[in-house]
């Protein structure tokens, strides 16, 4: 359906919760409890139910998120529910890769039809800094295992940080080189409790067109700029939430981990559809739709009014 701007919503990401088996620098506290809130989150019956009340006001692509939505034992479960949905023409999830390997091809037969997998650095003491108990070798083994299962795509996100990652934009593009992988470099938000973390080491995804004079530009999709390299089996893409935000295009809404719907990812504002269902659901999707605010402040130097870590909202 159509915002009050005109902008045709289409698109749901649904954090199914807000635990995670990493601890990435610029997403969660360091202080932050080693598994969340597990009470808070929703059921398996509230998602199906946010997701069909959604498909009625227009909704036809959900992005499972998190935290990490594979550390929930009924993930494939969600999944085969969540894609049976009358409506719903598209099911992604966000992983770190770790758990892919064990869960890939549940995954897949589930009606799961695109993976993006985090992946911040190809060095592994780096990778162990940025995601502070990861290891580059268990990331990695998610991506190969994702690659040549016949998804529609599998894209690879890597988040620009000053001083830790940028020196790895060459390195990490190469990987569209030799296979079908997509990669996107994303400018870092300053968001939640790590937002002054964020801001000091914030780079313009500018710097991957400055570094990488080989790309070619090859277009849009979505929100991303896309390029490639000229002999590349896959694309890059730059997405630039701060440098040249893209809210007069935005196609989505979010429902974090506990129920509450955010109609934008860095507005205070949310509505809380907990114990709601029916119509009475509905009702409240299609108002936080239509009452979508235009844009986000973070151009204008501000840091996120979302009030909320990542983890719990699911970027
Ligand atoms: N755990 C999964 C993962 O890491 O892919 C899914 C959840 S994670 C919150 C979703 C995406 O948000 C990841 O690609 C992550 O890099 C990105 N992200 C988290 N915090 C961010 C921030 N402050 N700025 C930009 N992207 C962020
Ligand atoms: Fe976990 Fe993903 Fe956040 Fe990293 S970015 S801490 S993997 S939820």
């Amino acid at each position: 359906m159509k915002d009050s701007f005109g902008r045709d919503i289409y698109y749901l990401r649904m954090s199914v919760t807000n635990r995670c088996n990493l601890r990435c620098v610029y997403c969660m506290p360091e202080g932050c409890s080693d598994w969340g809130d597990k009470e808070g989150i929703l059921s398996i019956d509230e998602i199906v139910e946010i997701v069909r009340a959604a498909s009625v006001c227009g909704i036809k692509k959900i992005r499972l998120t998190g935290g990490e939505p594979l550390v929930r034992a009924d993930i494939v479960e969600i999944c085969r529910r969540v894609s049976e949905t009358p409506g719903i023409t598209e099911l992604c999830l966000t992983t770190n890769g770790i758990l892919l390997p064990k869960f890939v091809d549940e995954l897949k037969t589930s009606g799961v039809t695109r993976l993006n997998i985090s992946l911040d650095s190809l060095d592994p003491v780096t990778y162990k800094d940025i995601t502070r108990n990861g290891t580059l070798e268990g990331a990695l083994s998610g991506v190969y295992a994702a690659l040549d299962r016949g998804f529609k795509a599998v894209k690879i996100n890597a988040v620009l940080i000053g001083g830790v990652n940028d020196n790895e934009i060459l390195s990490l593009l190469e990987l569209t080189r030799k296979h079908n992988a997509h990669v996107r470099f994303i400018e870092m938000m300053p968001i939640g409790e790590t937002a002054d973390w964020a801001e000091t080491r914030f780079v313009s995804v500018d710097k991957v067109k400055e570094i990488a004079s080989e790309l070619v530009e090859i277009g849009s999709e979505g929100v991303a700029q896309l390029y490639r390299l000229p002999d590349g089996l896959g694309t890059v893409g730059l997405i630039s939430p701060i440098s040249s935000h893209f809210c007069p295009t935005c196609n989505r809404i979010r429902v974090a981990s506990d129920g509450k719907l955010k109609p934008c990812l860095h507005s205070p504002d949310e509505i809380d559809l907990r114990g709601l269902s029916g119509k009475a659901l509905e009702d409240a999707i299609h108002l936080a739709i239509y009452d979508k605010p235009f844009k986000h402040k973070l151009d204008d130097g501000h840091v996120s009014e979302s009030m909320r870590n990542m983890n719990e909202i699911g970027g």
